[in-house]
């Protein structure tokens, strides 16, 4: 847990003895003059740093290679989080909403509300219900393009209202981001609307692409609804059978950050291929890797989610 009783310069001295204090000039942090941000996963982070370029020092929270529904803060993350000017999160329940580990760190560091921002904000949130009739928000919002570009201008209004002096800086990055953010968007239309609309079933083992789906009309089939740590139930195992043998698709995908097995054993009691890609859905490859900024990741996803639906399943048996 978070000591929140000791004041800043305390914990961030203790932090410093305890643990090796090196990466981005972490005992200069005060000096700085760049907008310090911490924001809470990969893909809101790179979205924060392609607007903010070198007015910006942009520290992630979530490690890629951990999805973001829950997690627990560093000592090293919690002195940012004391350090940072603003901070940003995913918002429609990602981060657990109110109660979940975002706000318990803002609300234990006595953080400033005001500057506390959701990539977000006004994108109507659809909704996930399990095999028990559990209801909860989907926070996959990010995996359609379309979400992307409000996603980009929240971003870029929340840099602005917080650093006045750089307001032209922002708006000009913003506007030839978002520009590349259309042009994608624009290519999914075409793609995926150029498939006839009985081919166009995608499945993947979370119900993570219902926001894409509904944007570009694709039938969505999954395995589990909601993350949690029983995936891949009886019941959910032969709802996703009969799924399949009612609209029998090209290919199945298996997201990067998964347990491949559930989908594993879908493909063999159906017969139908797993594609040969991972697709992505809740964070961003590792840098270097594929998929490795927002952008490439939706064009990499958009390619193999078209070569997935179009391809002949029997080209990868
Ligand atoms: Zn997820």
């Amino acid at each position: 847990m978070i000591k929140i009783h000791l004041s800043g310069w305390w914990v961030a001295f203790i932090i410093c003895v305890f643990t090796s204090c090196n990466t981005i000039n972490e005992e200069n942090l005060a000096n700085d003059n760049r907008l310090l941000i911490v924001s809470s996963f990969s893909i809101i982070s790179d979205i924060i740093q392609e607007i903010g370029g070198e007015k910006v020092l942009v520290y992630n929270l979530v490690p890629i290679g951990m999805a973001p529904h829950t997690y627990s803060p560093t000592p090293k993350d919690v002195k940012f989080a004391q350090n940072a000017d603003i901070f940003f999160y995913n918002g429609l329940n990602l981060e657990g909403g109110k109660s979940g580990w975002v706000f318990k760190m803002i609300y234990a560091l006595g953080f400033d509300t005001n500057k506390v921002f959701m990539a977000c904000k006004d994108i109507p949130a659809m909704y996930l219900q399990d095999e028990n009739n559990y209801k909860e928000v989907n926070p996959h919002a990010f995996i359609s393009p379309r979400v992307g570009v409000q996603m980009a201008i929240n971003i870029r209004d929340a840099l602005v209202q917080s650093d006045k002096k750089d307001s032209v800086f922002y708006v000009v990055r913003a506007e030839n981001y978002i520009r590349q953010l259309q042009n994608i968007e624009r290519e999914y239309q075409e793609k995926l609307g150029s498939i006839p609309q009985k081919q166009r079933v995608f499945i993947a083992s979370e119900q993570a692409f219902q926001y894409l789906a509904n944007d570009y009309n694709l039938t969505e089939g999954y395995i589990w609804a909601i993350d949690t740590d029983k995936n891949g139930t009886p019941k959910q195992m032969m709802n996703i059978i009969d799924f399949i043998h009612q609209h029998t698709p090209h290919h199945l995908f298996v997201e990067s950050n998964v347990d491949r097995r559930p989908m594993e054993a879908v493909s063999e009691a159906t017969n139908i291929p797993i594609y040969q890609h991972p697709i992505y859905s809740d964070e961003l490859g590792k840098p270097g890797q594929t998929a490795d900024t927002y952008l490439k990741y939706l064009k990499y996803n958009l390619e193999q989610i078209y070569n997935g639906l179009t391809t002949d399943k029997t080209m990868y048996k």
